[in-house]
């Protein structure tokens, strides 16, 4: 859309204001509202910000000024917002595009991956919890399901939820946001919303939105959209699952091949790539995970009731949901990422790691179709199946020795997001926990 179109564009949906919008180092929405009037000012200079004033942005108060500017490209209304649109934007500095921006870091790989005459694609998969205060004013699951062991595509669950799901499906159809399925997760109030695959980055600005509509369209139905990992420790996670592939020019997908010998329709491309998002699945899991409560997602064994459907090892399988990669034929479903993550830098992330593995021809060995949860030390040991980090600080410790992820972000963000994730394990580390009075306080 060129700036004519954009203008057009606005006064046809009677918008009164644009909102410059990017996301912080944790893929949190920001933005500035912009009256129509100063468009211009955003398609050029940009809105600015103080840098320091956001998470990650590799400032003091001293620093020169954020300036965010509109990608046109990317202008749509905001539904539950009337009279407002929206515009992702690229950060710059003095002029220049910035290295602390993710939307600016995840546009450098997929610059690098267009210059073999590629284009990466991924369909994320959000999945978030509906909340709402009990009388006592305790925050728990919105719906009446509560109580239901197996609460996974329960139809009361999906009923009880229509007038907040009609609202989403509509706003998000509204913006191009194309969703073809929604299903009540494996927790009471969690659901997943399934929306069309596109190009890397289109994909990360449609996942952000879903975040933006999720929760505010909750508030408006007085509920709270949570994308936190882990909210609940007796319940199923929350994930953002990333389905991947990469296309050029004659061919849409690389990663199909219909003659696969295994069967799961993968290229050899495919194949490596995937040895390569396993071989660097340690350091990707800082990225991924990157909370600590993300790794109470990531637990080893099995759930007391059920599965958690998180993976805990690094391997790949068939239809293998317990693996942190799975082959669902032709592509790779990513299943490390939770809804937690900044999709700009998951996307850098994995991308690296993956062409990483094919420039390197590297081998994932054969697809492991058993049901991890059960396996023993021993038996994994065997198979020479690796663990993935278990808490945060094993993750960004991983993360900082991996040369490869860490340069898909840039030194300048990933040192920047190294710094603030190891500050993050040092709060909760020093934090004494219920937990820990409940069980030690009168046990010695
Ligand atoms: N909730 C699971 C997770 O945390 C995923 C369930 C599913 O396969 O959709 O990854
Ligand atoms: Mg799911
Ligand atoms: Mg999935």
């Amino acid at each position: 859309m060129n700036t004519a179109a954009a203008k057009e564009f606005l006064r046809k949906n009677d918008i009164r204001f644009v909102l410059a919008q990017f996301v912080d180092i944790h893929g949190a929405a920001k933005a500035k509202a912009v009256p129509v009037e100063h468009l211009d000012m955003v398609l050029t200079d940009g809105a600015g910000f103080a840098g320091f004033a956001l998470w990650g942005f590799g400032m003091g108060p001293h620093g020169p000024d954020y300036m965010a500017v509109g990608d046109p490209e990317t202008l749509s209304v905001i539904p539950w917002m009337p009279g407002y649109a929206r515009m992702v934007c690229n950060g710059t500095v003095k002029g220049e595009p910035y290295p602390y921006c993710s939307r600016v870091a995840l546009k450098r790989q997929l610059d690098k991956l267009a210059a073999r005459g590629m284009t990466l694609y991924t369909g994320i998969e959000p999945e978030f919890m509906l909340l709402a205060r009990s009388p006592e004013g305790k925050l728990g699951p919105f719906d009446a399901t509560d109580g239901l062991e197996k609460p996974c595509y329960d139809y009361k669950g999906l009923s009880r939820a229509t007038h907040f799901l009609d609202q989403m499906v509509s706003s998000l159809r509204a913006v191009g946001i194309d969703v073809y399925q929604i299903d009540h997760e494996d927790a009471n109030g969690q659901f997943e919303v399934n929306f069309t695959y596109a190009d890397a980055l289109k994909s990360a600005d449609n996942f952000t939105f879903v975040k933006m509509a999720a929760s505010e369209i909750a508030r408006q139905h007085g509920m709270i959209a949570s994308f936190m990992p882990k909210p609940f420790s007796n319940r199923t996670g929350s994930g953002a699952h990333f389905h991947v592939s990469i296309g050029d020019a004659k061919t849409k997908n690389l990663f199909h091949d219909a003659s696969d010998g295994n069967g799961l329709s993968l290229s050899k491309m495919g194949y490596h790539f995937t040895a390569g998002i396993l071989h660097h699945a340690r350091a990707l899991a800082a990225i991924c995970a990157p909370t600590v409560n993300s790794y109470k997602r990531l637990v080893v064994g099995r759930a007391l009731s059920g599965a958690t459907w998180a993976p805990a090892y690094i391997a790949y399988g068939d239809n293998n949901r317990t693996a942190c990669v799975r082959i669902p034929g032709g592509r790779l479903e990513f299943r490390l990422p939770d809804a937690g993550c900044n999709p700009y830098l998951v996307s850098a992330a994995l991308l690296a790691a993956g062409l990483d593995g094919v420039d390197r021809k590297l081998d994932p060995g054969k697809p492991n179709n058993r049901n991890l949860y059960e396996y023993s030390p021993a038996q994994l040991a065997d198979d020479g199946i690796g663990l993935l980090p278990q808490n945060l600080l094993e993750a960004i410790n991983a993360l900082e020795s991996d040369e490869v992820v860490c340069g898909a972000l840039g030194s300048e963000l990933s040192k920047e997001f190294i710094t603030l994730k190891r500050m993050e394990w040092i709060e909760y580390a020093r934090h004494v926990s219920d937990w820990e009075t409940g069980r030690y306080l009168e046990f010695f």
